[in-house]
């Protein structure tokens, strides 16, 4: 699963990848941004001793989420330790994370995901972003967005959300969408939105991954729980199996 935060060492968004993995019936759990280039090794030796399939999107903050706004200070973005903990781990880090949001980037509003964009074109692995309270404003986001580049808490009901006041899309996602941008449910306990997942299957636009942005919290308080939760609301919103 695509979307979940399975560091157990996490002061904030923690959990043990059996328990949000393989006792929930999921067998393969990308974290996605929990750790950053400094905690990497660590992430990686727990993982080797669990069920679970695990694997990461690093976090472009040398932290990870250590606290909610890694992104404020852009000395937490060092090029150096990132592409050695992606060149340490190459089968373990899966493509890289940028939280862009209000609260997670503070004053410095898109520069993070330029860096973010110019440090992948290195890489060559998947960018993952986070999209939440503006600014950054999402149009400024989705254009800098390219093929395979994943947008998460897709259908959030917070201002920055993907439709327009009319219920269309807004033009800078369709531009995004053509590219081949991927839509990314990341469901959490303040990303989704049924009004918001509703209006754009209206317009005829699904996600391509459900995930669920587990950890702890949302798994035991809801309104996550599982996995299987989460594609539950989708069956009961009409979706095949
Ligand atoms: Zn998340």
């Amino acid at each position: 699963m695509p979307h979940t935060h399975c560091y157990p060492e996490s002061p904030i968004y923690s959990d043990e990848p059996d328990l949000a993995g393989a006792s929930c019936g999921v067998t393969t759990l990308v974290d996605t941004g929990s750790v950053g280039a400094e905690d990497i090794d660590r992430f990686f030796a727990i993982t080797r001793k669990v069920k679970t399939n695990v694997y990461s999107l690093l976090n472009i903050a040398k932290t990870g989420i250590i606290a909610q706004n890694e992104l404020a200070d852009i000395l937490q973005i060092d090029e150096a330790s990132l592409q050695k903990a992606i060149a340490d781990h190459p089968e373990f880090v899966v493509g890289i994370k940028a939280r862009m949001s209000k609260s997670v980037v503070g004053e410095n509003s898109i520069t993070p995901l330029v860096k973010a964009k110019e440090m992948q074109k290195k890489s060559g692995l998947p960018l993952m972003v986070h999209i939440g309270n503006n600014p950054p404003n999402l149009d400024d986001i989705a254009d800098l967005l390219t093929k395979g580049d994943i947008i998460t808490h897709c259908f959030n009901g917070k201002p920055n959300h993907i439709l327009d006041d009319n219920g269309n899309l807004k033009p800078s996602i369709q531009r995004a969408l053509a590219r081949g941008v991927i839509l990314d449910v990341g469901h959490g306990g303040e990303s989704f939105s049924f009004k918001v997942l509703e209006q754009a299957m209206r317009i005829g636009t699904y996600p391509d991954i459900i995930s669920s942005d587990i950890y702890h919290k949302n798994r035991i308080n809801g309104p996550v729980y599982s996995l299987a939760f989460v594609m539950t609301k989708f069956l009961c919103m009409g979706f095949s199996i």
